[in-house]
C-alpha cells in the first residue's frame, strides 16, 4: 500500500511516502519538505529516491503545496509514481485531538468537525493540520485519509494526572487540563525500546526522553502513558529551545505588571524569547550552547539548567512507576548530545542509571548506552514519527477494506 504521510505546520509541508508491504515491512520512496509557504521565497526541497532536488516558486497556501507534493511524486525528473491514483491512502500528523480521540481514526465529516473543534486547544497547530486534510481531501477525494494525534498516546493519563488545581469549573467550561504532546514520538520509541531490551512492553517501567527544540519526557507504565510534562500546552514542563518549561505563573503577573506588558506579549516571551535562548541569550539551538560553554558563563548555566530540571522529572516519574527498566532518549538532542545526556544522567547512579562512556558517544542510532551492569538500560532510539503514521494508517485502512 502506497501512503502518503504530510505534516503540515503554519509556513511548511513535510510529507514521506511510504510503500508498506505490512506493519513492519517497508520502504521509504520519498520525502520532502514545502517551506515558507504564504512567504516570499517558497520552496521545495525533496530526496526521492536518493536524489536531492531544490526549486523555488511561488507557493500562496498549503493546497498549491500539496499539489507541488503530488506534482513531484508523479512527474519529471523526481517522479516515484505514475500518478496520482496509486497514493491509496493519507495519514495526517493532527497536533491536538482534545478529549475525544484517544487512538489514530480514519477521517470522516464528523471527525474533521472535532478536529476544528480542538482548534481552540491549539491555535497555532490544529488550522495548518486542518488546511492539509482538506487540500487531500480535494486532490484525492476517493483516497482514505487518517488522522494520528500527538495527544493521543497520553489519552491513557489518570484523572489525577491531568487535572490542574484550579477551580474545577474550568476543566468542565474550557475542558482546561493536562493533555500532553509529542505522543506519536514517545508511542514509537517505547515500542521500539520494549523491542530492544526483548521485552514484552507490558512489564516495563520506561521514562521517554523527547528532545528536540520541544522536549517533553512521559512516564510510561506497561506501554500507557500515565504522565507527562507537557500540559494543556507545549509550554510546560522541561527547559525548550524558546519555551520556558516550569515556571511559578506569578511570574506572568509580575512581568505584566513590571513591564506593563499585555497578556499577548508575556505569551510570545514565554514561547518564543525563553528556554535555552532566554537563559543564555546565544541562541535555541543547544549546538551553540555547548560550543560557547567554555568560556561563557550563561551558556554553562544553560546546561545546568537543562540537566538539573531534566533529573527533577526522572526522579519524580521513577517515584510514580514505582522504579525503571529503561530510559529512552529521542529527537534532535537525544539522539545527537552526548554530553546532555551524560550530564543528566551523573548522579543518578543511586536510581541504577549508569552511562558508559565510550557507547554515550553514539549518534542517531539505537543503541545501548548504559554499561552491561546497569540496573536501569539506557538507550537512544531515533523517533519516526512518520513511520508511526504511515503503521496506523495502513491498519486502519486495512480494517475498513
Ligand atoms: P524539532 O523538535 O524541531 O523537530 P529536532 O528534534 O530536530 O527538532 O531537534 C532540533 C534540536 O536538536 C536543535 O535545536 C538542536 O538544539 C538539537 N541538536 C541537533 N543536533 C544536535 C547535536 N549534534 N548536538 C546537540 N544538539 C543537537
Amino acid at each position: 500500500m502506497n501512503i502518503l504521510v504530510v505534516n503540515c505546520g503554519s509556513s511548511t509541508v513535510k510529507y514521506q511516502l511510504f510503500r508498506m508491504e505490512d506493519e513492519d515491512r517497508h520502504e521509504v520512496l520519498a520525502k520532502g519538505i514545502v517551506e515558507r509557504i504564504g512567504i516570499p521565497g517558497s520552496r521545495l526541497e525533496c530526496n526521492h529516491s536518493g536524489t536531492l532536488h531544490i526549486e523555488e516558486r511561488s507557493v500562496p497556501n498549503h493546497r498549491v503545496a500539496l499539489e507541488w507534493v503530488v506534482q513531484v511524486l508523479t512527474g519529471g525528473e523526481t517522479r516515484v509514481l505514475g500518478s496520482i491514483k496509486e497514493i491509496e491512502a493519507v495519514g495526517h500528523r493532527v497536533v491536538h485531538g482534545g478529549e475525544k480521540f484517544t487512538g489514530s481514526v480514519v477521517i470522516d465529516e464528523e471527525v474533521l468537525q472535532v478536529i476544528r473543534a480542538c482548534a481552540d486547544l491549539a491555535p497555532l497547530h490544529n488550522p495548518p493540520n486542518i488546511l492539509g486534510i482538506e487540500a487531500c481531501r480535494d486532490l484525492m477525494p476517493e483516497v482514505p485519509q487518517v488522522a494520528v494525534f500527538d495527544t493521543a498516546f497520553h489519552g491513557t493519563l489518570p484523572e489525577y494526572a491531568y487535572i490542574y488545581a484550579i477551580p474545577y469549573e474550568y476543566y468542565e467550561k474550557y475542558r482546561i487540563r493536562r493533555y500532553g504532546f509529542h505522543g506519536t514520538s514517545h508511542r514509537y520509541v517505547t515500542e521500539r525500546a520494549a523491542k530492544m531490551m526483548g521485552r514484552d512492553v507490558k512489564e516495563l517501567r520506561l521514562i521517554t526522553c523527547h528532545m528536540g527544540s520541544g522536549v517533553s519526557f512521559t512516564a510510561v507504565l506497561h506501554g500507557k502513558s500515565i504522565d507527562t510534562s507537557m500540559g494543556f500546552t507545549p509550554l510546560e514542563g522541561l527547559v525548550m529551545g524558546t519555551r520556558c518549561g516550569d515556571i511559578d505563573p506569578a511570574i506572568v503577573f509580575s512581568l505584566m505588571k513590571k513591564e506593563g506588558l499585555s497578556a499577548e506579549q508575556v505569551e510570545e516571551i514565554l514561547n518564543k524569547r525563553s528556554g535555552v535562548l532566554g537563559i543564555s541569550g546565544i541562541s535555541s539551538d543547544t549546538r551553540d550552547i555547548e560550543d560557547a560553554a567554555p568560556h561563557n558563563h550563561r551558556a554553562r548555566l544553560t546546561l545546568e539548567v537543562i540537566a538539573y530540571r531534566a533529573k527533577k522529572y526522572i526522579g519524580a516519574y521513577y517515584a510514580i512507576l514505582g522504579g525503571l527498566d529503561g530510559l529512552v532518549f529521542t529527537a534532535g538532542i537525544g539522539e545527537n548530545s552526548s554530553y546532555i545526556r551524560k550530564s543528566i544522567c551523573t548522579g543518578l547512579e543511586h536510581l541504577g542509571i549508569f552511562i558508559d562512556d565510550e557507547r554515550n558517544t553514539v549518534r542517531r542510532k539505537e543503541a545501548f548506552i548504559s554499561r552491561d551492569d546497569s540496573p536501569v538500560k539506557v538507550m537512544v532510539i531515533p523517533t519516526d514519527e512518520e513511520l508511526m503514521i504511515a503503521r496506523d494508517t495502513w491498519r486502519l485502512v486495512r480494517e475498513t477494506r
